[in-house]
């Protein structure tokens, strides 16, 4: 069982909803469980969570991505702990005022602590419906489909249940690509199952890759590299890397030595990287010297990526 499954009685149950959900926002179940084990070790309860720094938090969030989330659960927990008793509050309206908290999270959290008649609609949901409905997801009102179905969808009394089933049902039977229609249940009442002509599922555009350059100042004697805040990144906001620019494509860059091509993907972004470094004491304006190895502050896995190419470097 996921370990976030804790009984509905259980005084864990909002610290360890709100946790996995915030982390499972954009990654998969099975890279978030060693991360929310790891986190409980070191701040096993709201409390904790409100009072510690966001150095820490961001610590044990690295490797993770998309560290917004981080920042944004700390300032959460801090919300719930100080101004409202470490409750969840009980209006949907009131969940989503708090940092990092949209449609899907509210409605799943709303579900899970107060056992409200709702559903979150994630892909997983959409996936399903339009199945059921034999529709496109873009042909869908899913607010009005739910609204228009709640006396049957609400019919039980288990709707912190019923979300978590919705989840397991897509994805163990009604799996993206290759459903078990002949395992459903629900078979009967599925138009995508009886009908000869299945609707099409979209297909999903693929992000456009974006080229930039990399300009990394080497300390070669004190084995440092400046990093900045202060970068084109805007989705890297506040962490330090070293600093980047979009690359205007046959621009010859003058007095920096090439270093390597490689591509890489961060929050939903393709970039295709140019490295140039150069050897220098001299620190670049808005920069900080950053040790290459052994370094206690919290630096994201993107420019960890750069340090291990740095210091190939001879
Ligand atoms: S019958 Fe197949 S497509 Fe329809 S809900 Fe079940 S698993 Fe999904």
């Amino acid at each position: 069982m996921l370990p976030w499954r804790v009984s509905k009685n259980s005084s864990k149950k909002l610290y360890y909803r709100l946790l996995s959900e915030f982390m499972l926002q954009q990654t998969q179940v099975k890279t978030a469980l060693p991360y929310f084990k790891n986190f409980l070790l070191h701040l096993p309860s709201l409390e904790s969570l409100s009072k510690s720094n966001e150095r820490k938090v961001l610590k044990l969030w690295e490797g993770l991505g998309y560290y917004r989330r981080a920042r944004n659960l700390l300032a959460t927990a801090r919300i719930l702990v100080k101004e409202n008793k470490s409750k969840l509050p009980k209006k949907i309206i009131d969940i989503k005022k708090l940092p990092g908290i949209g449609d899907y999270t509210a409605n799943a959290l709303l579900a899970f602590i107060h056992n409200q008649p709702t559903i979150a609609i994630d892909g997983n949901v959409k996936r399903i419906f339009s199945r059921i409905t034999n529709k496109s997801e873009n042909k869908i009102d899913f607010n009005k489909l739910i609204e228009t179905n709640k006396k049957t969808l609400f019919k039980t009394k288990r709707h912190s249940d019923f979300v978590e089933a919705l989840m397991e049902f897509g994805a163990l039977i009604c799996k993206p690509k290759e459903p078990d229609c002949f395992k459903c249940n629900i078979k009967n009442t599925c138009k995508y199952f009886k009908s000869d002509k299945k609707f099409r599922q979209l297909k999903k555009i693929k992000p456009e890759e974006k080229n930039y350059n990399i300009f990394c100042y080497i300390d070669k004697i004190k084995n440092k590299v400046a990093l900045t805040k202060k970068h084109d990144l805007g989705f890297l906001d506040n962490f330090y890397l070293p600093p980047i620019k979009e690359a205007i494509i046959n621009n010859k860059i003058k007095n920096w030595k090439f270093h390597s091509n490689f591509k890489n993907s961060i929050s939903n972004k393709k970039l295709n990287i140019n490295l140039y470094y150069k050897f220098s004491s001299k620190l670049p304006l808005q920069s900080q010297w950053f040790s290459l190895k052994g370094n206690n502050e919290f630096i994201p896995s993107f420019t960890k990526k750069i340090f291990k190419q740095i210091l190939e470097i001879n």
